[in-house]
């Protein structure tokens, strides 16, 4: 991985979820949480003195010195679960969240994963999860990974993919977010070069600027105590060092 240019940002934990469905189907990728774990997940979250805001809110309270107790809770891909599941029992909490939708699958499936096909948000529903409170950001046109993209494709599924989203929405996209955490220098930059205001990746704390800000994975089987040792372990990942320099 290429070291950024960009300051290091310390947010606070970020959380990494995809479908919320009570369904007991197929999920060989385990993406999917049922409603009543992510009540007890965000129960977790609360005991803990947390709350759960969109990742926009978390980016724009750390900006302001104020991130102490938030934590991002980001769901990926756009599942219309999402506005079925997860917003009631997120509005049961008083917490927000972002959705990373994937432009070029308006009303689509997510054709990119081998196994079962899961339904995504139409226009419709993405203006309805907007209009709930929470975030809608960018997860390309086509879930491709970016690293290693060509420069043209790479600019296509970031550009594209924001104003199609700010079309549906008739509002500013600032997040985006690199599928299957996938991204090198050229994609970080080039996130920042079509105007978003942040991206987020998967695990990797290699970076962890304003473009590439670390999120880990929560699934069905994280229990209090798993999600409580998760989050510890984001805190022990994100210590400055001595090598970072300037943190923002
Ligand atoms: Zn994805």
């Amino acid at each position: 991985m290429t070291t950024s240019r960009r300051p290091v940002l310390r947010t606070g934990p970020v959380l990494m979820y995809h479908s919320v469905s009570p369904s007991t189907g197929p999920d060989p990728h385990l993406l999917r949480v049922s409603p009543d774990r992510l009540d007890q997940q965000l129960r977790t979250l609360r005991r803990l003195g947390l709350r759960g805001v969109s990742l926009a809110e978390l980016v724009d309270a750390h900006d302001r010195g104020r991130s102490g107790r938030l934590v991002g809770l980001t769901f990926d891909d756009g599942y219309t679960d999402f506005l079925e599941h997860a917003v009631p029992v997120l509005a049961r909490h008083g917490m927000t969240a972002t959705v990373y939708m994937v432009a070029g699958e308006l009303s689509g499936a997510n054709e990119w994963d081998e196994g079962p096909r899961w339904p995504l948000m139409s226009a419709d529903q993405l203006r309805a999860v907007a209009a709930a409170g929470h975030e809608v950001g960018s997860h390309t046109m086509t879930h491709p990974r970016l690293a290693g993209l060509d420069p043209a494709t790479l600019e296509f599924e970031l550009r594209r993919s924001r104003e199609v989203l700010e079309e549906v929405l008739d509002a500013p996209v600032r997040g985006f977010c690199y599928p299957y955490g996938s991204f090198d220098r050229a994609a970080a930059d080039a996130a920042q070069g079509v105007g978003y205001d942040h991206a987020c990746v998967v695990k990797d704390y290699s970076v962890s600027d304003r473009f590439t800000l670390p999120r880990f994975y929560v699934g069905q089987a994280d229990d209090a105590l798993r999600l409580t040792a998760k989050l510890a372990y984001h805190h022990l990942r994100r210590r400055p060092r001595r090598r970072d320099g300037v943190t923002a």
